[in-house]
């Protein structure tokens, strides 16, 4: 059985003290808790450690989650994050592989890869994004396009506890355009990619690899995914930024 999981992208919004303000009005938003539901928001890095230390002083239901980490554990790559710099803030997720990095930064399936093994050796569990871009999709190449990033981006790891990766499947013609993927456009993909986790590390640990979907997901459309069979959750841009919206997806899912 695999817990649904809302996660949110702050991207690069919010200053230190907008971004601590956002974490202690969605502790408040969700003081009931999340049933079993998880939820994790990912605060640009230089937020982190104050929305960690909200977490901690609200006790708050959600976790915490950066947007990138290097592979290197420490040395001469400036501008970039390690893993044990996550670790010590308390981040317990990370997103890699987003479509904006692969896209501005050229980060690449290899690179990708590589955040995987580093970030599962530190437990610090990827939420790995995969997706197509809008040419493909017209060219209905965007399954085998999709499979063929998943193999890549997963190659010789190691999965002993698959509630510790996340795959996000944002087709990248949806993100941040107000254009949705339909429920079924999403299952189409989700399934594909839980059949081809299933090859790789065997059935048993594909079902309990959590699938997201992502792109322009809010409030009034984010129960329609998760009634599919391989959507559990969702990775959430723009509606993550509000703590009326966020905790209103975090509700629709429980
Ligand atoms: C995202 O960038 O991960 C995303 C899904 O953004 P939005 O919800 O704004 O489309």
């Amino acid at each position: 059985m695999r817990n649904r999981m809302i996660a949110g992208n702050w991207k690069m919004n919010k200053t230190y003290t907008e971004g601590v303000q956002l974490a202690q009005d969605l502790a408040e938003a969700l003081s009931d808790g999340t049933g079993n539901v998880d939820v994790v928001v990912c605060p640009p890095t230089v937020d982190l450690k104050g929305v960690s230390t909200v977490i901690d002083q609200q006790s708050a239901p959600f976790a915490l989650g950066a947007q990138n980490v290097y592979w290197e554990e420490s040395g001469a790559y400036t501008g970039e994050t390690a893993p044990n710099m996550l670790e010590a803030v308390g981040a317990t997720y990370c997103i890699i592989g987003h479509s904006e990095r692969r896209d501005y930064f050229h980060e690449t399936d290899e690179d990708v890869n590589k955040k995987a093994k580093t970030l599962m050796s530190h437990n610090i569990v990827p939420i790995s994004c995969c997706g197509e871009p809008l040419e493909i999709r017209e060219a209905g190449t965007h399954v085998a396009y999709v499979v063929d990033q998943i193999k890549k981006d997963t190659e010789g790891l190691e999965i002993s506890d698959p509630a510790k990766y996340v795959v996000a499947y944002e087709p990248i013609w949806a993100i941040g355009t107000g254009k949705t993927a339909t429920a079924d456009d999403a299952q189409e993909v989700c399934g594909a990619i839980r059949a081809t986790l299933a090859e790789i590390f065997g059935q048993e640990t594909a079902d309990g690899i959590r699938i997201l979907y992502g792109g322009s997901a809010k409030p009034e459309n984010v129960a329609g995914f998760l009634e599919k069979e391989d959507v559990d959750g969702a990775l959430v841009g723009g509606a993550s930024l509000k703590a009326d919206s966020f905790s209103a997806m975090v509700k629709a899912a429980m």
